[in-house]
């Protein structure tokens, strides 16, 4: 089998699961029970959280776990909203190309008041800093982009829409000092910076301090680390309502009994995604180069839907106008190929990927669409035997 579809989940690695195992087993306490065995589980998860904070660049107690990044949007959207005052009062800048859980939280906001502001992407999927500025409004609480999309793996200006945003907190604050104390109003509300940045760590700095971020969502699956686990950065000193209450653990934030094997392996995966980084970024560019070029040799029709220069080195979401991307998908399937339409959570409920439209593809090219992402372990035999089985593919119909 060829396995084309690290986007929506990367194999455990084997080292990871190494360390993971003893805490399935021998070392099985509950983080929170005072006793000698739970202190030891609870030692294990702390050693995890300052390991991951020294590479995100943050404080321990400012790594939260939860089940994973579909939590961590949700606790980081709802979670700010609901401590943030009336909700009718609230306005929040996104996308139109974010992944479903930030989609469907920001609807749910919508139906309970929340006025959402959803920008324009360009031919690429790429929104405009100035944009993402030109749209804050006074009650403007949360900006919300994530760093690569999943579909795509078109990466996002987030370090200048950081610098703007910066930019733009101080100025109001100033001016807001400026004013005399009898005329102005309250407090300007800092404007935050929320990214999902699950599909960028193997390939991008996630330190949130270079995007200014003040929330950062990551899950485990797709760093080559365990399903059900993630994490959401939360800058210290913001207060966010929890999605559930209980016991109290994570700070308040996520109440329940902390998924200690997960945690474990998180943190080994994300040090091992970060000390990789460069190396695997160029491998896997290369592999994904190679087939783009090829893909476009013998089937020069084909669009590009990631755009090299943006995009992660992993992703290529790629049309073949005229021809519909699930049979293709169950065509290469049948030649042990395993890829994409799109984002796994949002196939089957939708042939027609609204990533796609919003940046412009018509119906056509975008119901055509194949996404291709390769992993550490892709090799150049499979990218040709992956071309070998596509030109059977289109020539099936
Ligand atoms: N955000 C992005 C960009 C993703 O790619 C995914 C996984 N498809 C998620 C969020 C959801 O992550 P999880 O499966 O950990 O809930």
């Amino acid at each position: 089998m060829i396995y084309l579809d690290h986007a929506a989940a990367t194999p455990l690695d084997p080292a990871v699961l190494k360390k993971m195992l003893p805490y399935f087993s021998r070392n099985f306490a509950n983080p929170s029970s005072v006793h000698g065995p739970g202190q030891a589980a609870l030692k294990a998860v702390d050693d995890a959280r300052y390991a991951i904070a020294e590479i995100l660049g943050a404080k321990g107690p400012e790594i939260i776990f939860c089940s994973g990044a579909t939590e961590a949007n949700n606790l980081a959207l709802r979670g700010l909203a609901e401590a943030s005052g009336p909700l009718r009062q609230l306005h929040i800048i996104s996308t139109p190309i974010e992944h479903a859980s930030i989609l469907e939280p920001l609807a749910h906001l919508k139906s309970r008041g929340v006025v959402v502001t959803y920008l324009r992407v360009d031919s690429r999927g790429v929104v405009s800093p100035a944009d993402v500025i030109a749209a804050i409004r006074p009650e403007t609480a949360l900006i919300t982009i994530a760093l690569a999309n999943s579909e795509t793996g078109v990466i996002q200006p987030l370090k200048a829409i950081g610098r703007l945003l910066r930019k733009y907190n101080e100025k109001a604050r100033a001016e807001w000092l400026k004013a005399s104390p009898r005329k102005r109003g309250s407090e300007p509300r800092r404007v935050l910076l929320h990214t999902d940045a699950t599909q960028a760590p193997h390939f991008l700095d996630c330190r949130p301090a270079q995007y200014q971020a003040d929330l950062m969502s990551l899950s485990g699956h797709k760093l080559y680390g365990p399903k059900g686990i993630g994490l959401l950065y939360i800058r210290s000193g913001l207060k966010l309502s929890p999605l559930a209450l209980g016991g109290h653990q994570e700070r308040n934030f996520r109440s329940g009994t902390v998924n200690v094997p997960g945690v474990i392996g998180l943190s080994a995966a994300l040090t091992a995604a970060a000390a990789g980084r460069g190396k695997n970024s160029r491998k896997i560019g290369r592999l994904r180069d190679s087939l783009l070029s090829q893909i476009k040799r013998f089937y020069p029709e084909a669009i590009s839907n990631s755009d090299p220069a943006h995009a992660l080195p992993s992703h290529l979401n790629i049309s073949f106008p005229g021809y519909d991307g699930d049979a293709l998908l169950s065509a290469l399937d049948s030649f042990g190929i395993a890829v994409s339409t799109g984002s796994a959570c949002a196939s089957g409920d939708i042939t027609v990927s609204p990533v796609l439209r919003a940046m412009g593809r018509d119906e056509l090219t975008a119901r055509g669409a194949l996404r291709f992402s390769l992993g550490k372990r892709t090799t150049p035999a499979d990218i040709r035997l992956t071309v070998a089985a596509l030109k059977k593919a289109l020539s099936a119909r």
